[in-house]
């Protein structure tokens, strides 16, 4: 590619890409694997803690009872997945199978079976009784039904990342570490500057991916974004971690008649690694800078209390916990698509806890979008102006 605009000046980069986290990562080696030539900033390190892509693990599935309209995006999404694993022999994706529990008319169970039943995909719905006898470690009441999906798992999100990145490295992409965008601007003849503390840097396009730095880097669009925090929690049974191993306990979302959400893995960390688990939402808002670190006893204890009325065998003793960010939109749904404003912007942000399952195909969309302006992906649900009330 050459560079249309500003007369004179040749631009050193194609596609610059802010924010090297799920997103951004993912749209690097994507744009870089089809001869863009791609500058990423970052304000951290590769796989860092500070953002939303840390943990160890996220879960992947496909009958989505966030919507039926997210399922041909999580069939592509796996398909990446696995094209990651095997160029970058890194182990990133454990399908366990997956549990939906909750009341057969709960978001959880009955969302699930729509997306399941639209697009035909393999899944099992259990009684509790079944519940009980396929997977011991759960304790539904009896009025607790389950929605199990084979395909369902996990992937390590700090792996896909650092997969990610030494895709688009091999690939050409110039990838700078520790130094943030201070600003961004849209050039008058066309294209792109961004600026740091070392300099600025002029691109055709910019694809901006800040995850809960959003409201700061993309303030202009209006975008209602609220940033949580959120925490999860590592517990070590009293018994071992024997039963809640892969080959015998699934990811799981547990919805109780309110509405509220908690989520787990099996045990993938060794014997001492313990039991993830966490509230699926109902985080405190913060911002990037004003996060609370610290998680508290009396957080751990209400989640423990929660978590042993469902997992009796669980919580045992505490072996970690930690924060992490969401960016949330009032109805959940991401924000990809071109800036509205600005041609030679994509964005792509408000992932709203549940983007991680989707970078790969996040980062095959804004390729599409940087370089052509369009996609065949369908990304209608996720325009801005459905936020903002513009036109
Ligand atoms: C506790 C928790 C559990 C979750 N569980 C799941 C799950 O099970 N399944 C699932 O699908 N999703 C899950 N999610 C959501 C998912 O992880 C996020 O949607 C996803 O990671 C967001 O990716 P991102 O690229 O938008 O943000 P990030 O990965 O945070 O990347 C944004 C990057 O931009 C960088 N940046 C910001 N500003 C600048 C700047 N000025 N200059 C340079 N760089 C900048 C940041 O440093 C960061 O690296 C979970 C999230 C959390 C917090």
């Amino acid at each position: 590619m050459t560079s249309a605009a500003s007369p004179g000046a040749a631009r050193a980069y194609d596609v610059i890409v802010l924010g090297l986290g799920a997103m951004g990562s993912a749209a690097a080696d994507r744009l870089a694997a089809r001869g863009s030539r791609v500058l990423g900033l970052e304000r951290f390190t590769p796989a860092h803690a500070h953002g939303s892509s840390h943990g160890g693990s996220r879960i992947v599935r496909q009958s989505y009872f966030e919507g039926a309209g997210y399922v041909p995006l999580l069939l592509r999404s796996y398909e990446l997945f696995e094209r990651l694993e095997r160029e970058t022999g890194r182990e990133i994706m454990l399908r366990c199978g997956g549990l939906m529990l909750g009341r057969e008319d709960s978001a959880a169970v009955a969302g699930s079976r729509h997306s399941a039943a639209v697009w035909d995909l393999p899944h099992e719905l259990l009684d509790a009784a079944e519940i009980r006898r396929r997977f011991p470690a759960f304790a539904p009441g009896k009025d607790v039904v389950g929605l199990y999906e084979e395909r369902a798992g996990l992937v390590r999100p700090e792996e896909t990342v650092r997969a990610q990145l030494q895709l688009a490295a091999a690939a050409g992409a110039e990838l700078r570490f520790g130094e943030p965008a201070a600003g961004w601007r849209a050039l008058p003849g066309g294209g792109v500057e961004v600026r740091t503390a070392e300099g600025s840097y002029a691109a055709d396009h910019l694809v901006i991916c800040p995850g809960a730095w959003a409201p700061e880097l993309l303030a202009d669009l209006g975008l209602p974004l609220r940033v949580e925090r959120q925490l999860m929690f590592w517990f070590q049974p009293a018994g071992g971690v024997g039963p809640y191993l892969p080959e015998r306990h699934p990811i799981y979302i547990w919805e109780d008649p309110t509405g509220s959400q908690i989520y787990g893995f099996p045990a993938i960390d060794g014997p001492e690694g313990g039991v993830k688990g966490a509230f699926f939402r109902s985080g405190a808002e913060c911002t990037p800078d004003t996060i609370d670190r610290t998680v508290y006893p009396e957080e751990i204890e209400e989640f423990a209390t929660y978590l042993g009325a469902r997992l009796p065998g669980l919580p045992g003793r505490l072996v970690r916990a930690a924060t992490c960010m969401y960016t949330t939109t009032p109805d959940e749904h991401f924000v990809i698509a071109p800036h509205p404003r600005h041609p030679a912007v994509t964005v792509a942000c408000g992932f709203s806890g549940h983007g991680f399952k989707f970078a790969p195909v996040v980062g095959e969309i804004l390729a599409d979008l940087a370089l052509t302006g369009e996609t065949a992906h369908p990304i209608g649900m996720f325009r801005p102006e459905r936020l903002t009330g513009a036109a």
